[in-house]
């Protein structure tokens, strides 16, 4: 089976994302990876500018789920309880398994399905396994030696998909 690694759009942060046109598509559920693309590791508070931005998805009819590959079940538990969204933990993206649970038990197709995440290897390539729409986010903190050396890999990945949005 084929699949791609080039995120269907490319956005500096989740504040950016454009909430309506993605409920214009027909998105119903968003299914977003929790460290570095919502909040900076071991944060977990939500600030009031992610509560806005879930309130925000919520008026447009989109739910929030969290998909995550993090194994400290109490800071995930913690901080989707706070923001009132259901989340999945230890999700083993790239896996698929994750995505199509969450599909599952939210009611929705692939098609009124949408993943947002901060790395190309395991949010973007798990959502194109998948056959999801994927939209790629700046990774919040960068200043971890290993994470930006991952971030320096994935670099001509993003460039790719960034002249592929412009065509
Ligand atoms: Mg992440």
């Amino acid at each position: 089976m084929g699949f791609s690694l080039l995120p269907d759009r490319v956005i500096g942060s989740i504040f950016n994302l454009n909430v309506k046109a993605l409920a214009e598509g027909g998105v119903r559920l968003l299914l977003a990876d929790l460290d570095n693309t919502i909040v900076p590791y071991s944060v977990s508070e939500p600030t009031e500018q992610v509560f806005s931005w879930v309130n925000r998805l919520d008026q447009n009819g989109i739910r929030l789920f969290i998909i995550s590959n993090n194994r400290s079940k109490t800071r995930i538990k913690q901080y989707c309880a706070r923001l009132g969204v259901p989340y999945v933990d230890h999700a083993g993206k790239p896996g698929t398994r994750s995505f199509l649970r969450a599909m599952e038990q939210m009611h929705v197709s692939p098609r009124q399905t949408a993943v947002i995440g901060d790395q190309i290897f395991t949010d973007v390539l798990g959502a194109k396994r998948a056959g999801l729409f994927v939209i790629l986010v700046r990774p919040i903190d960068l200043s971890h030696p290993l994470r930006a050396l991952r971030y320096q890999m994935e670099r001509p990945v993003i460039a790719a998909a960034k002249r592929k949005m412009n065509r």
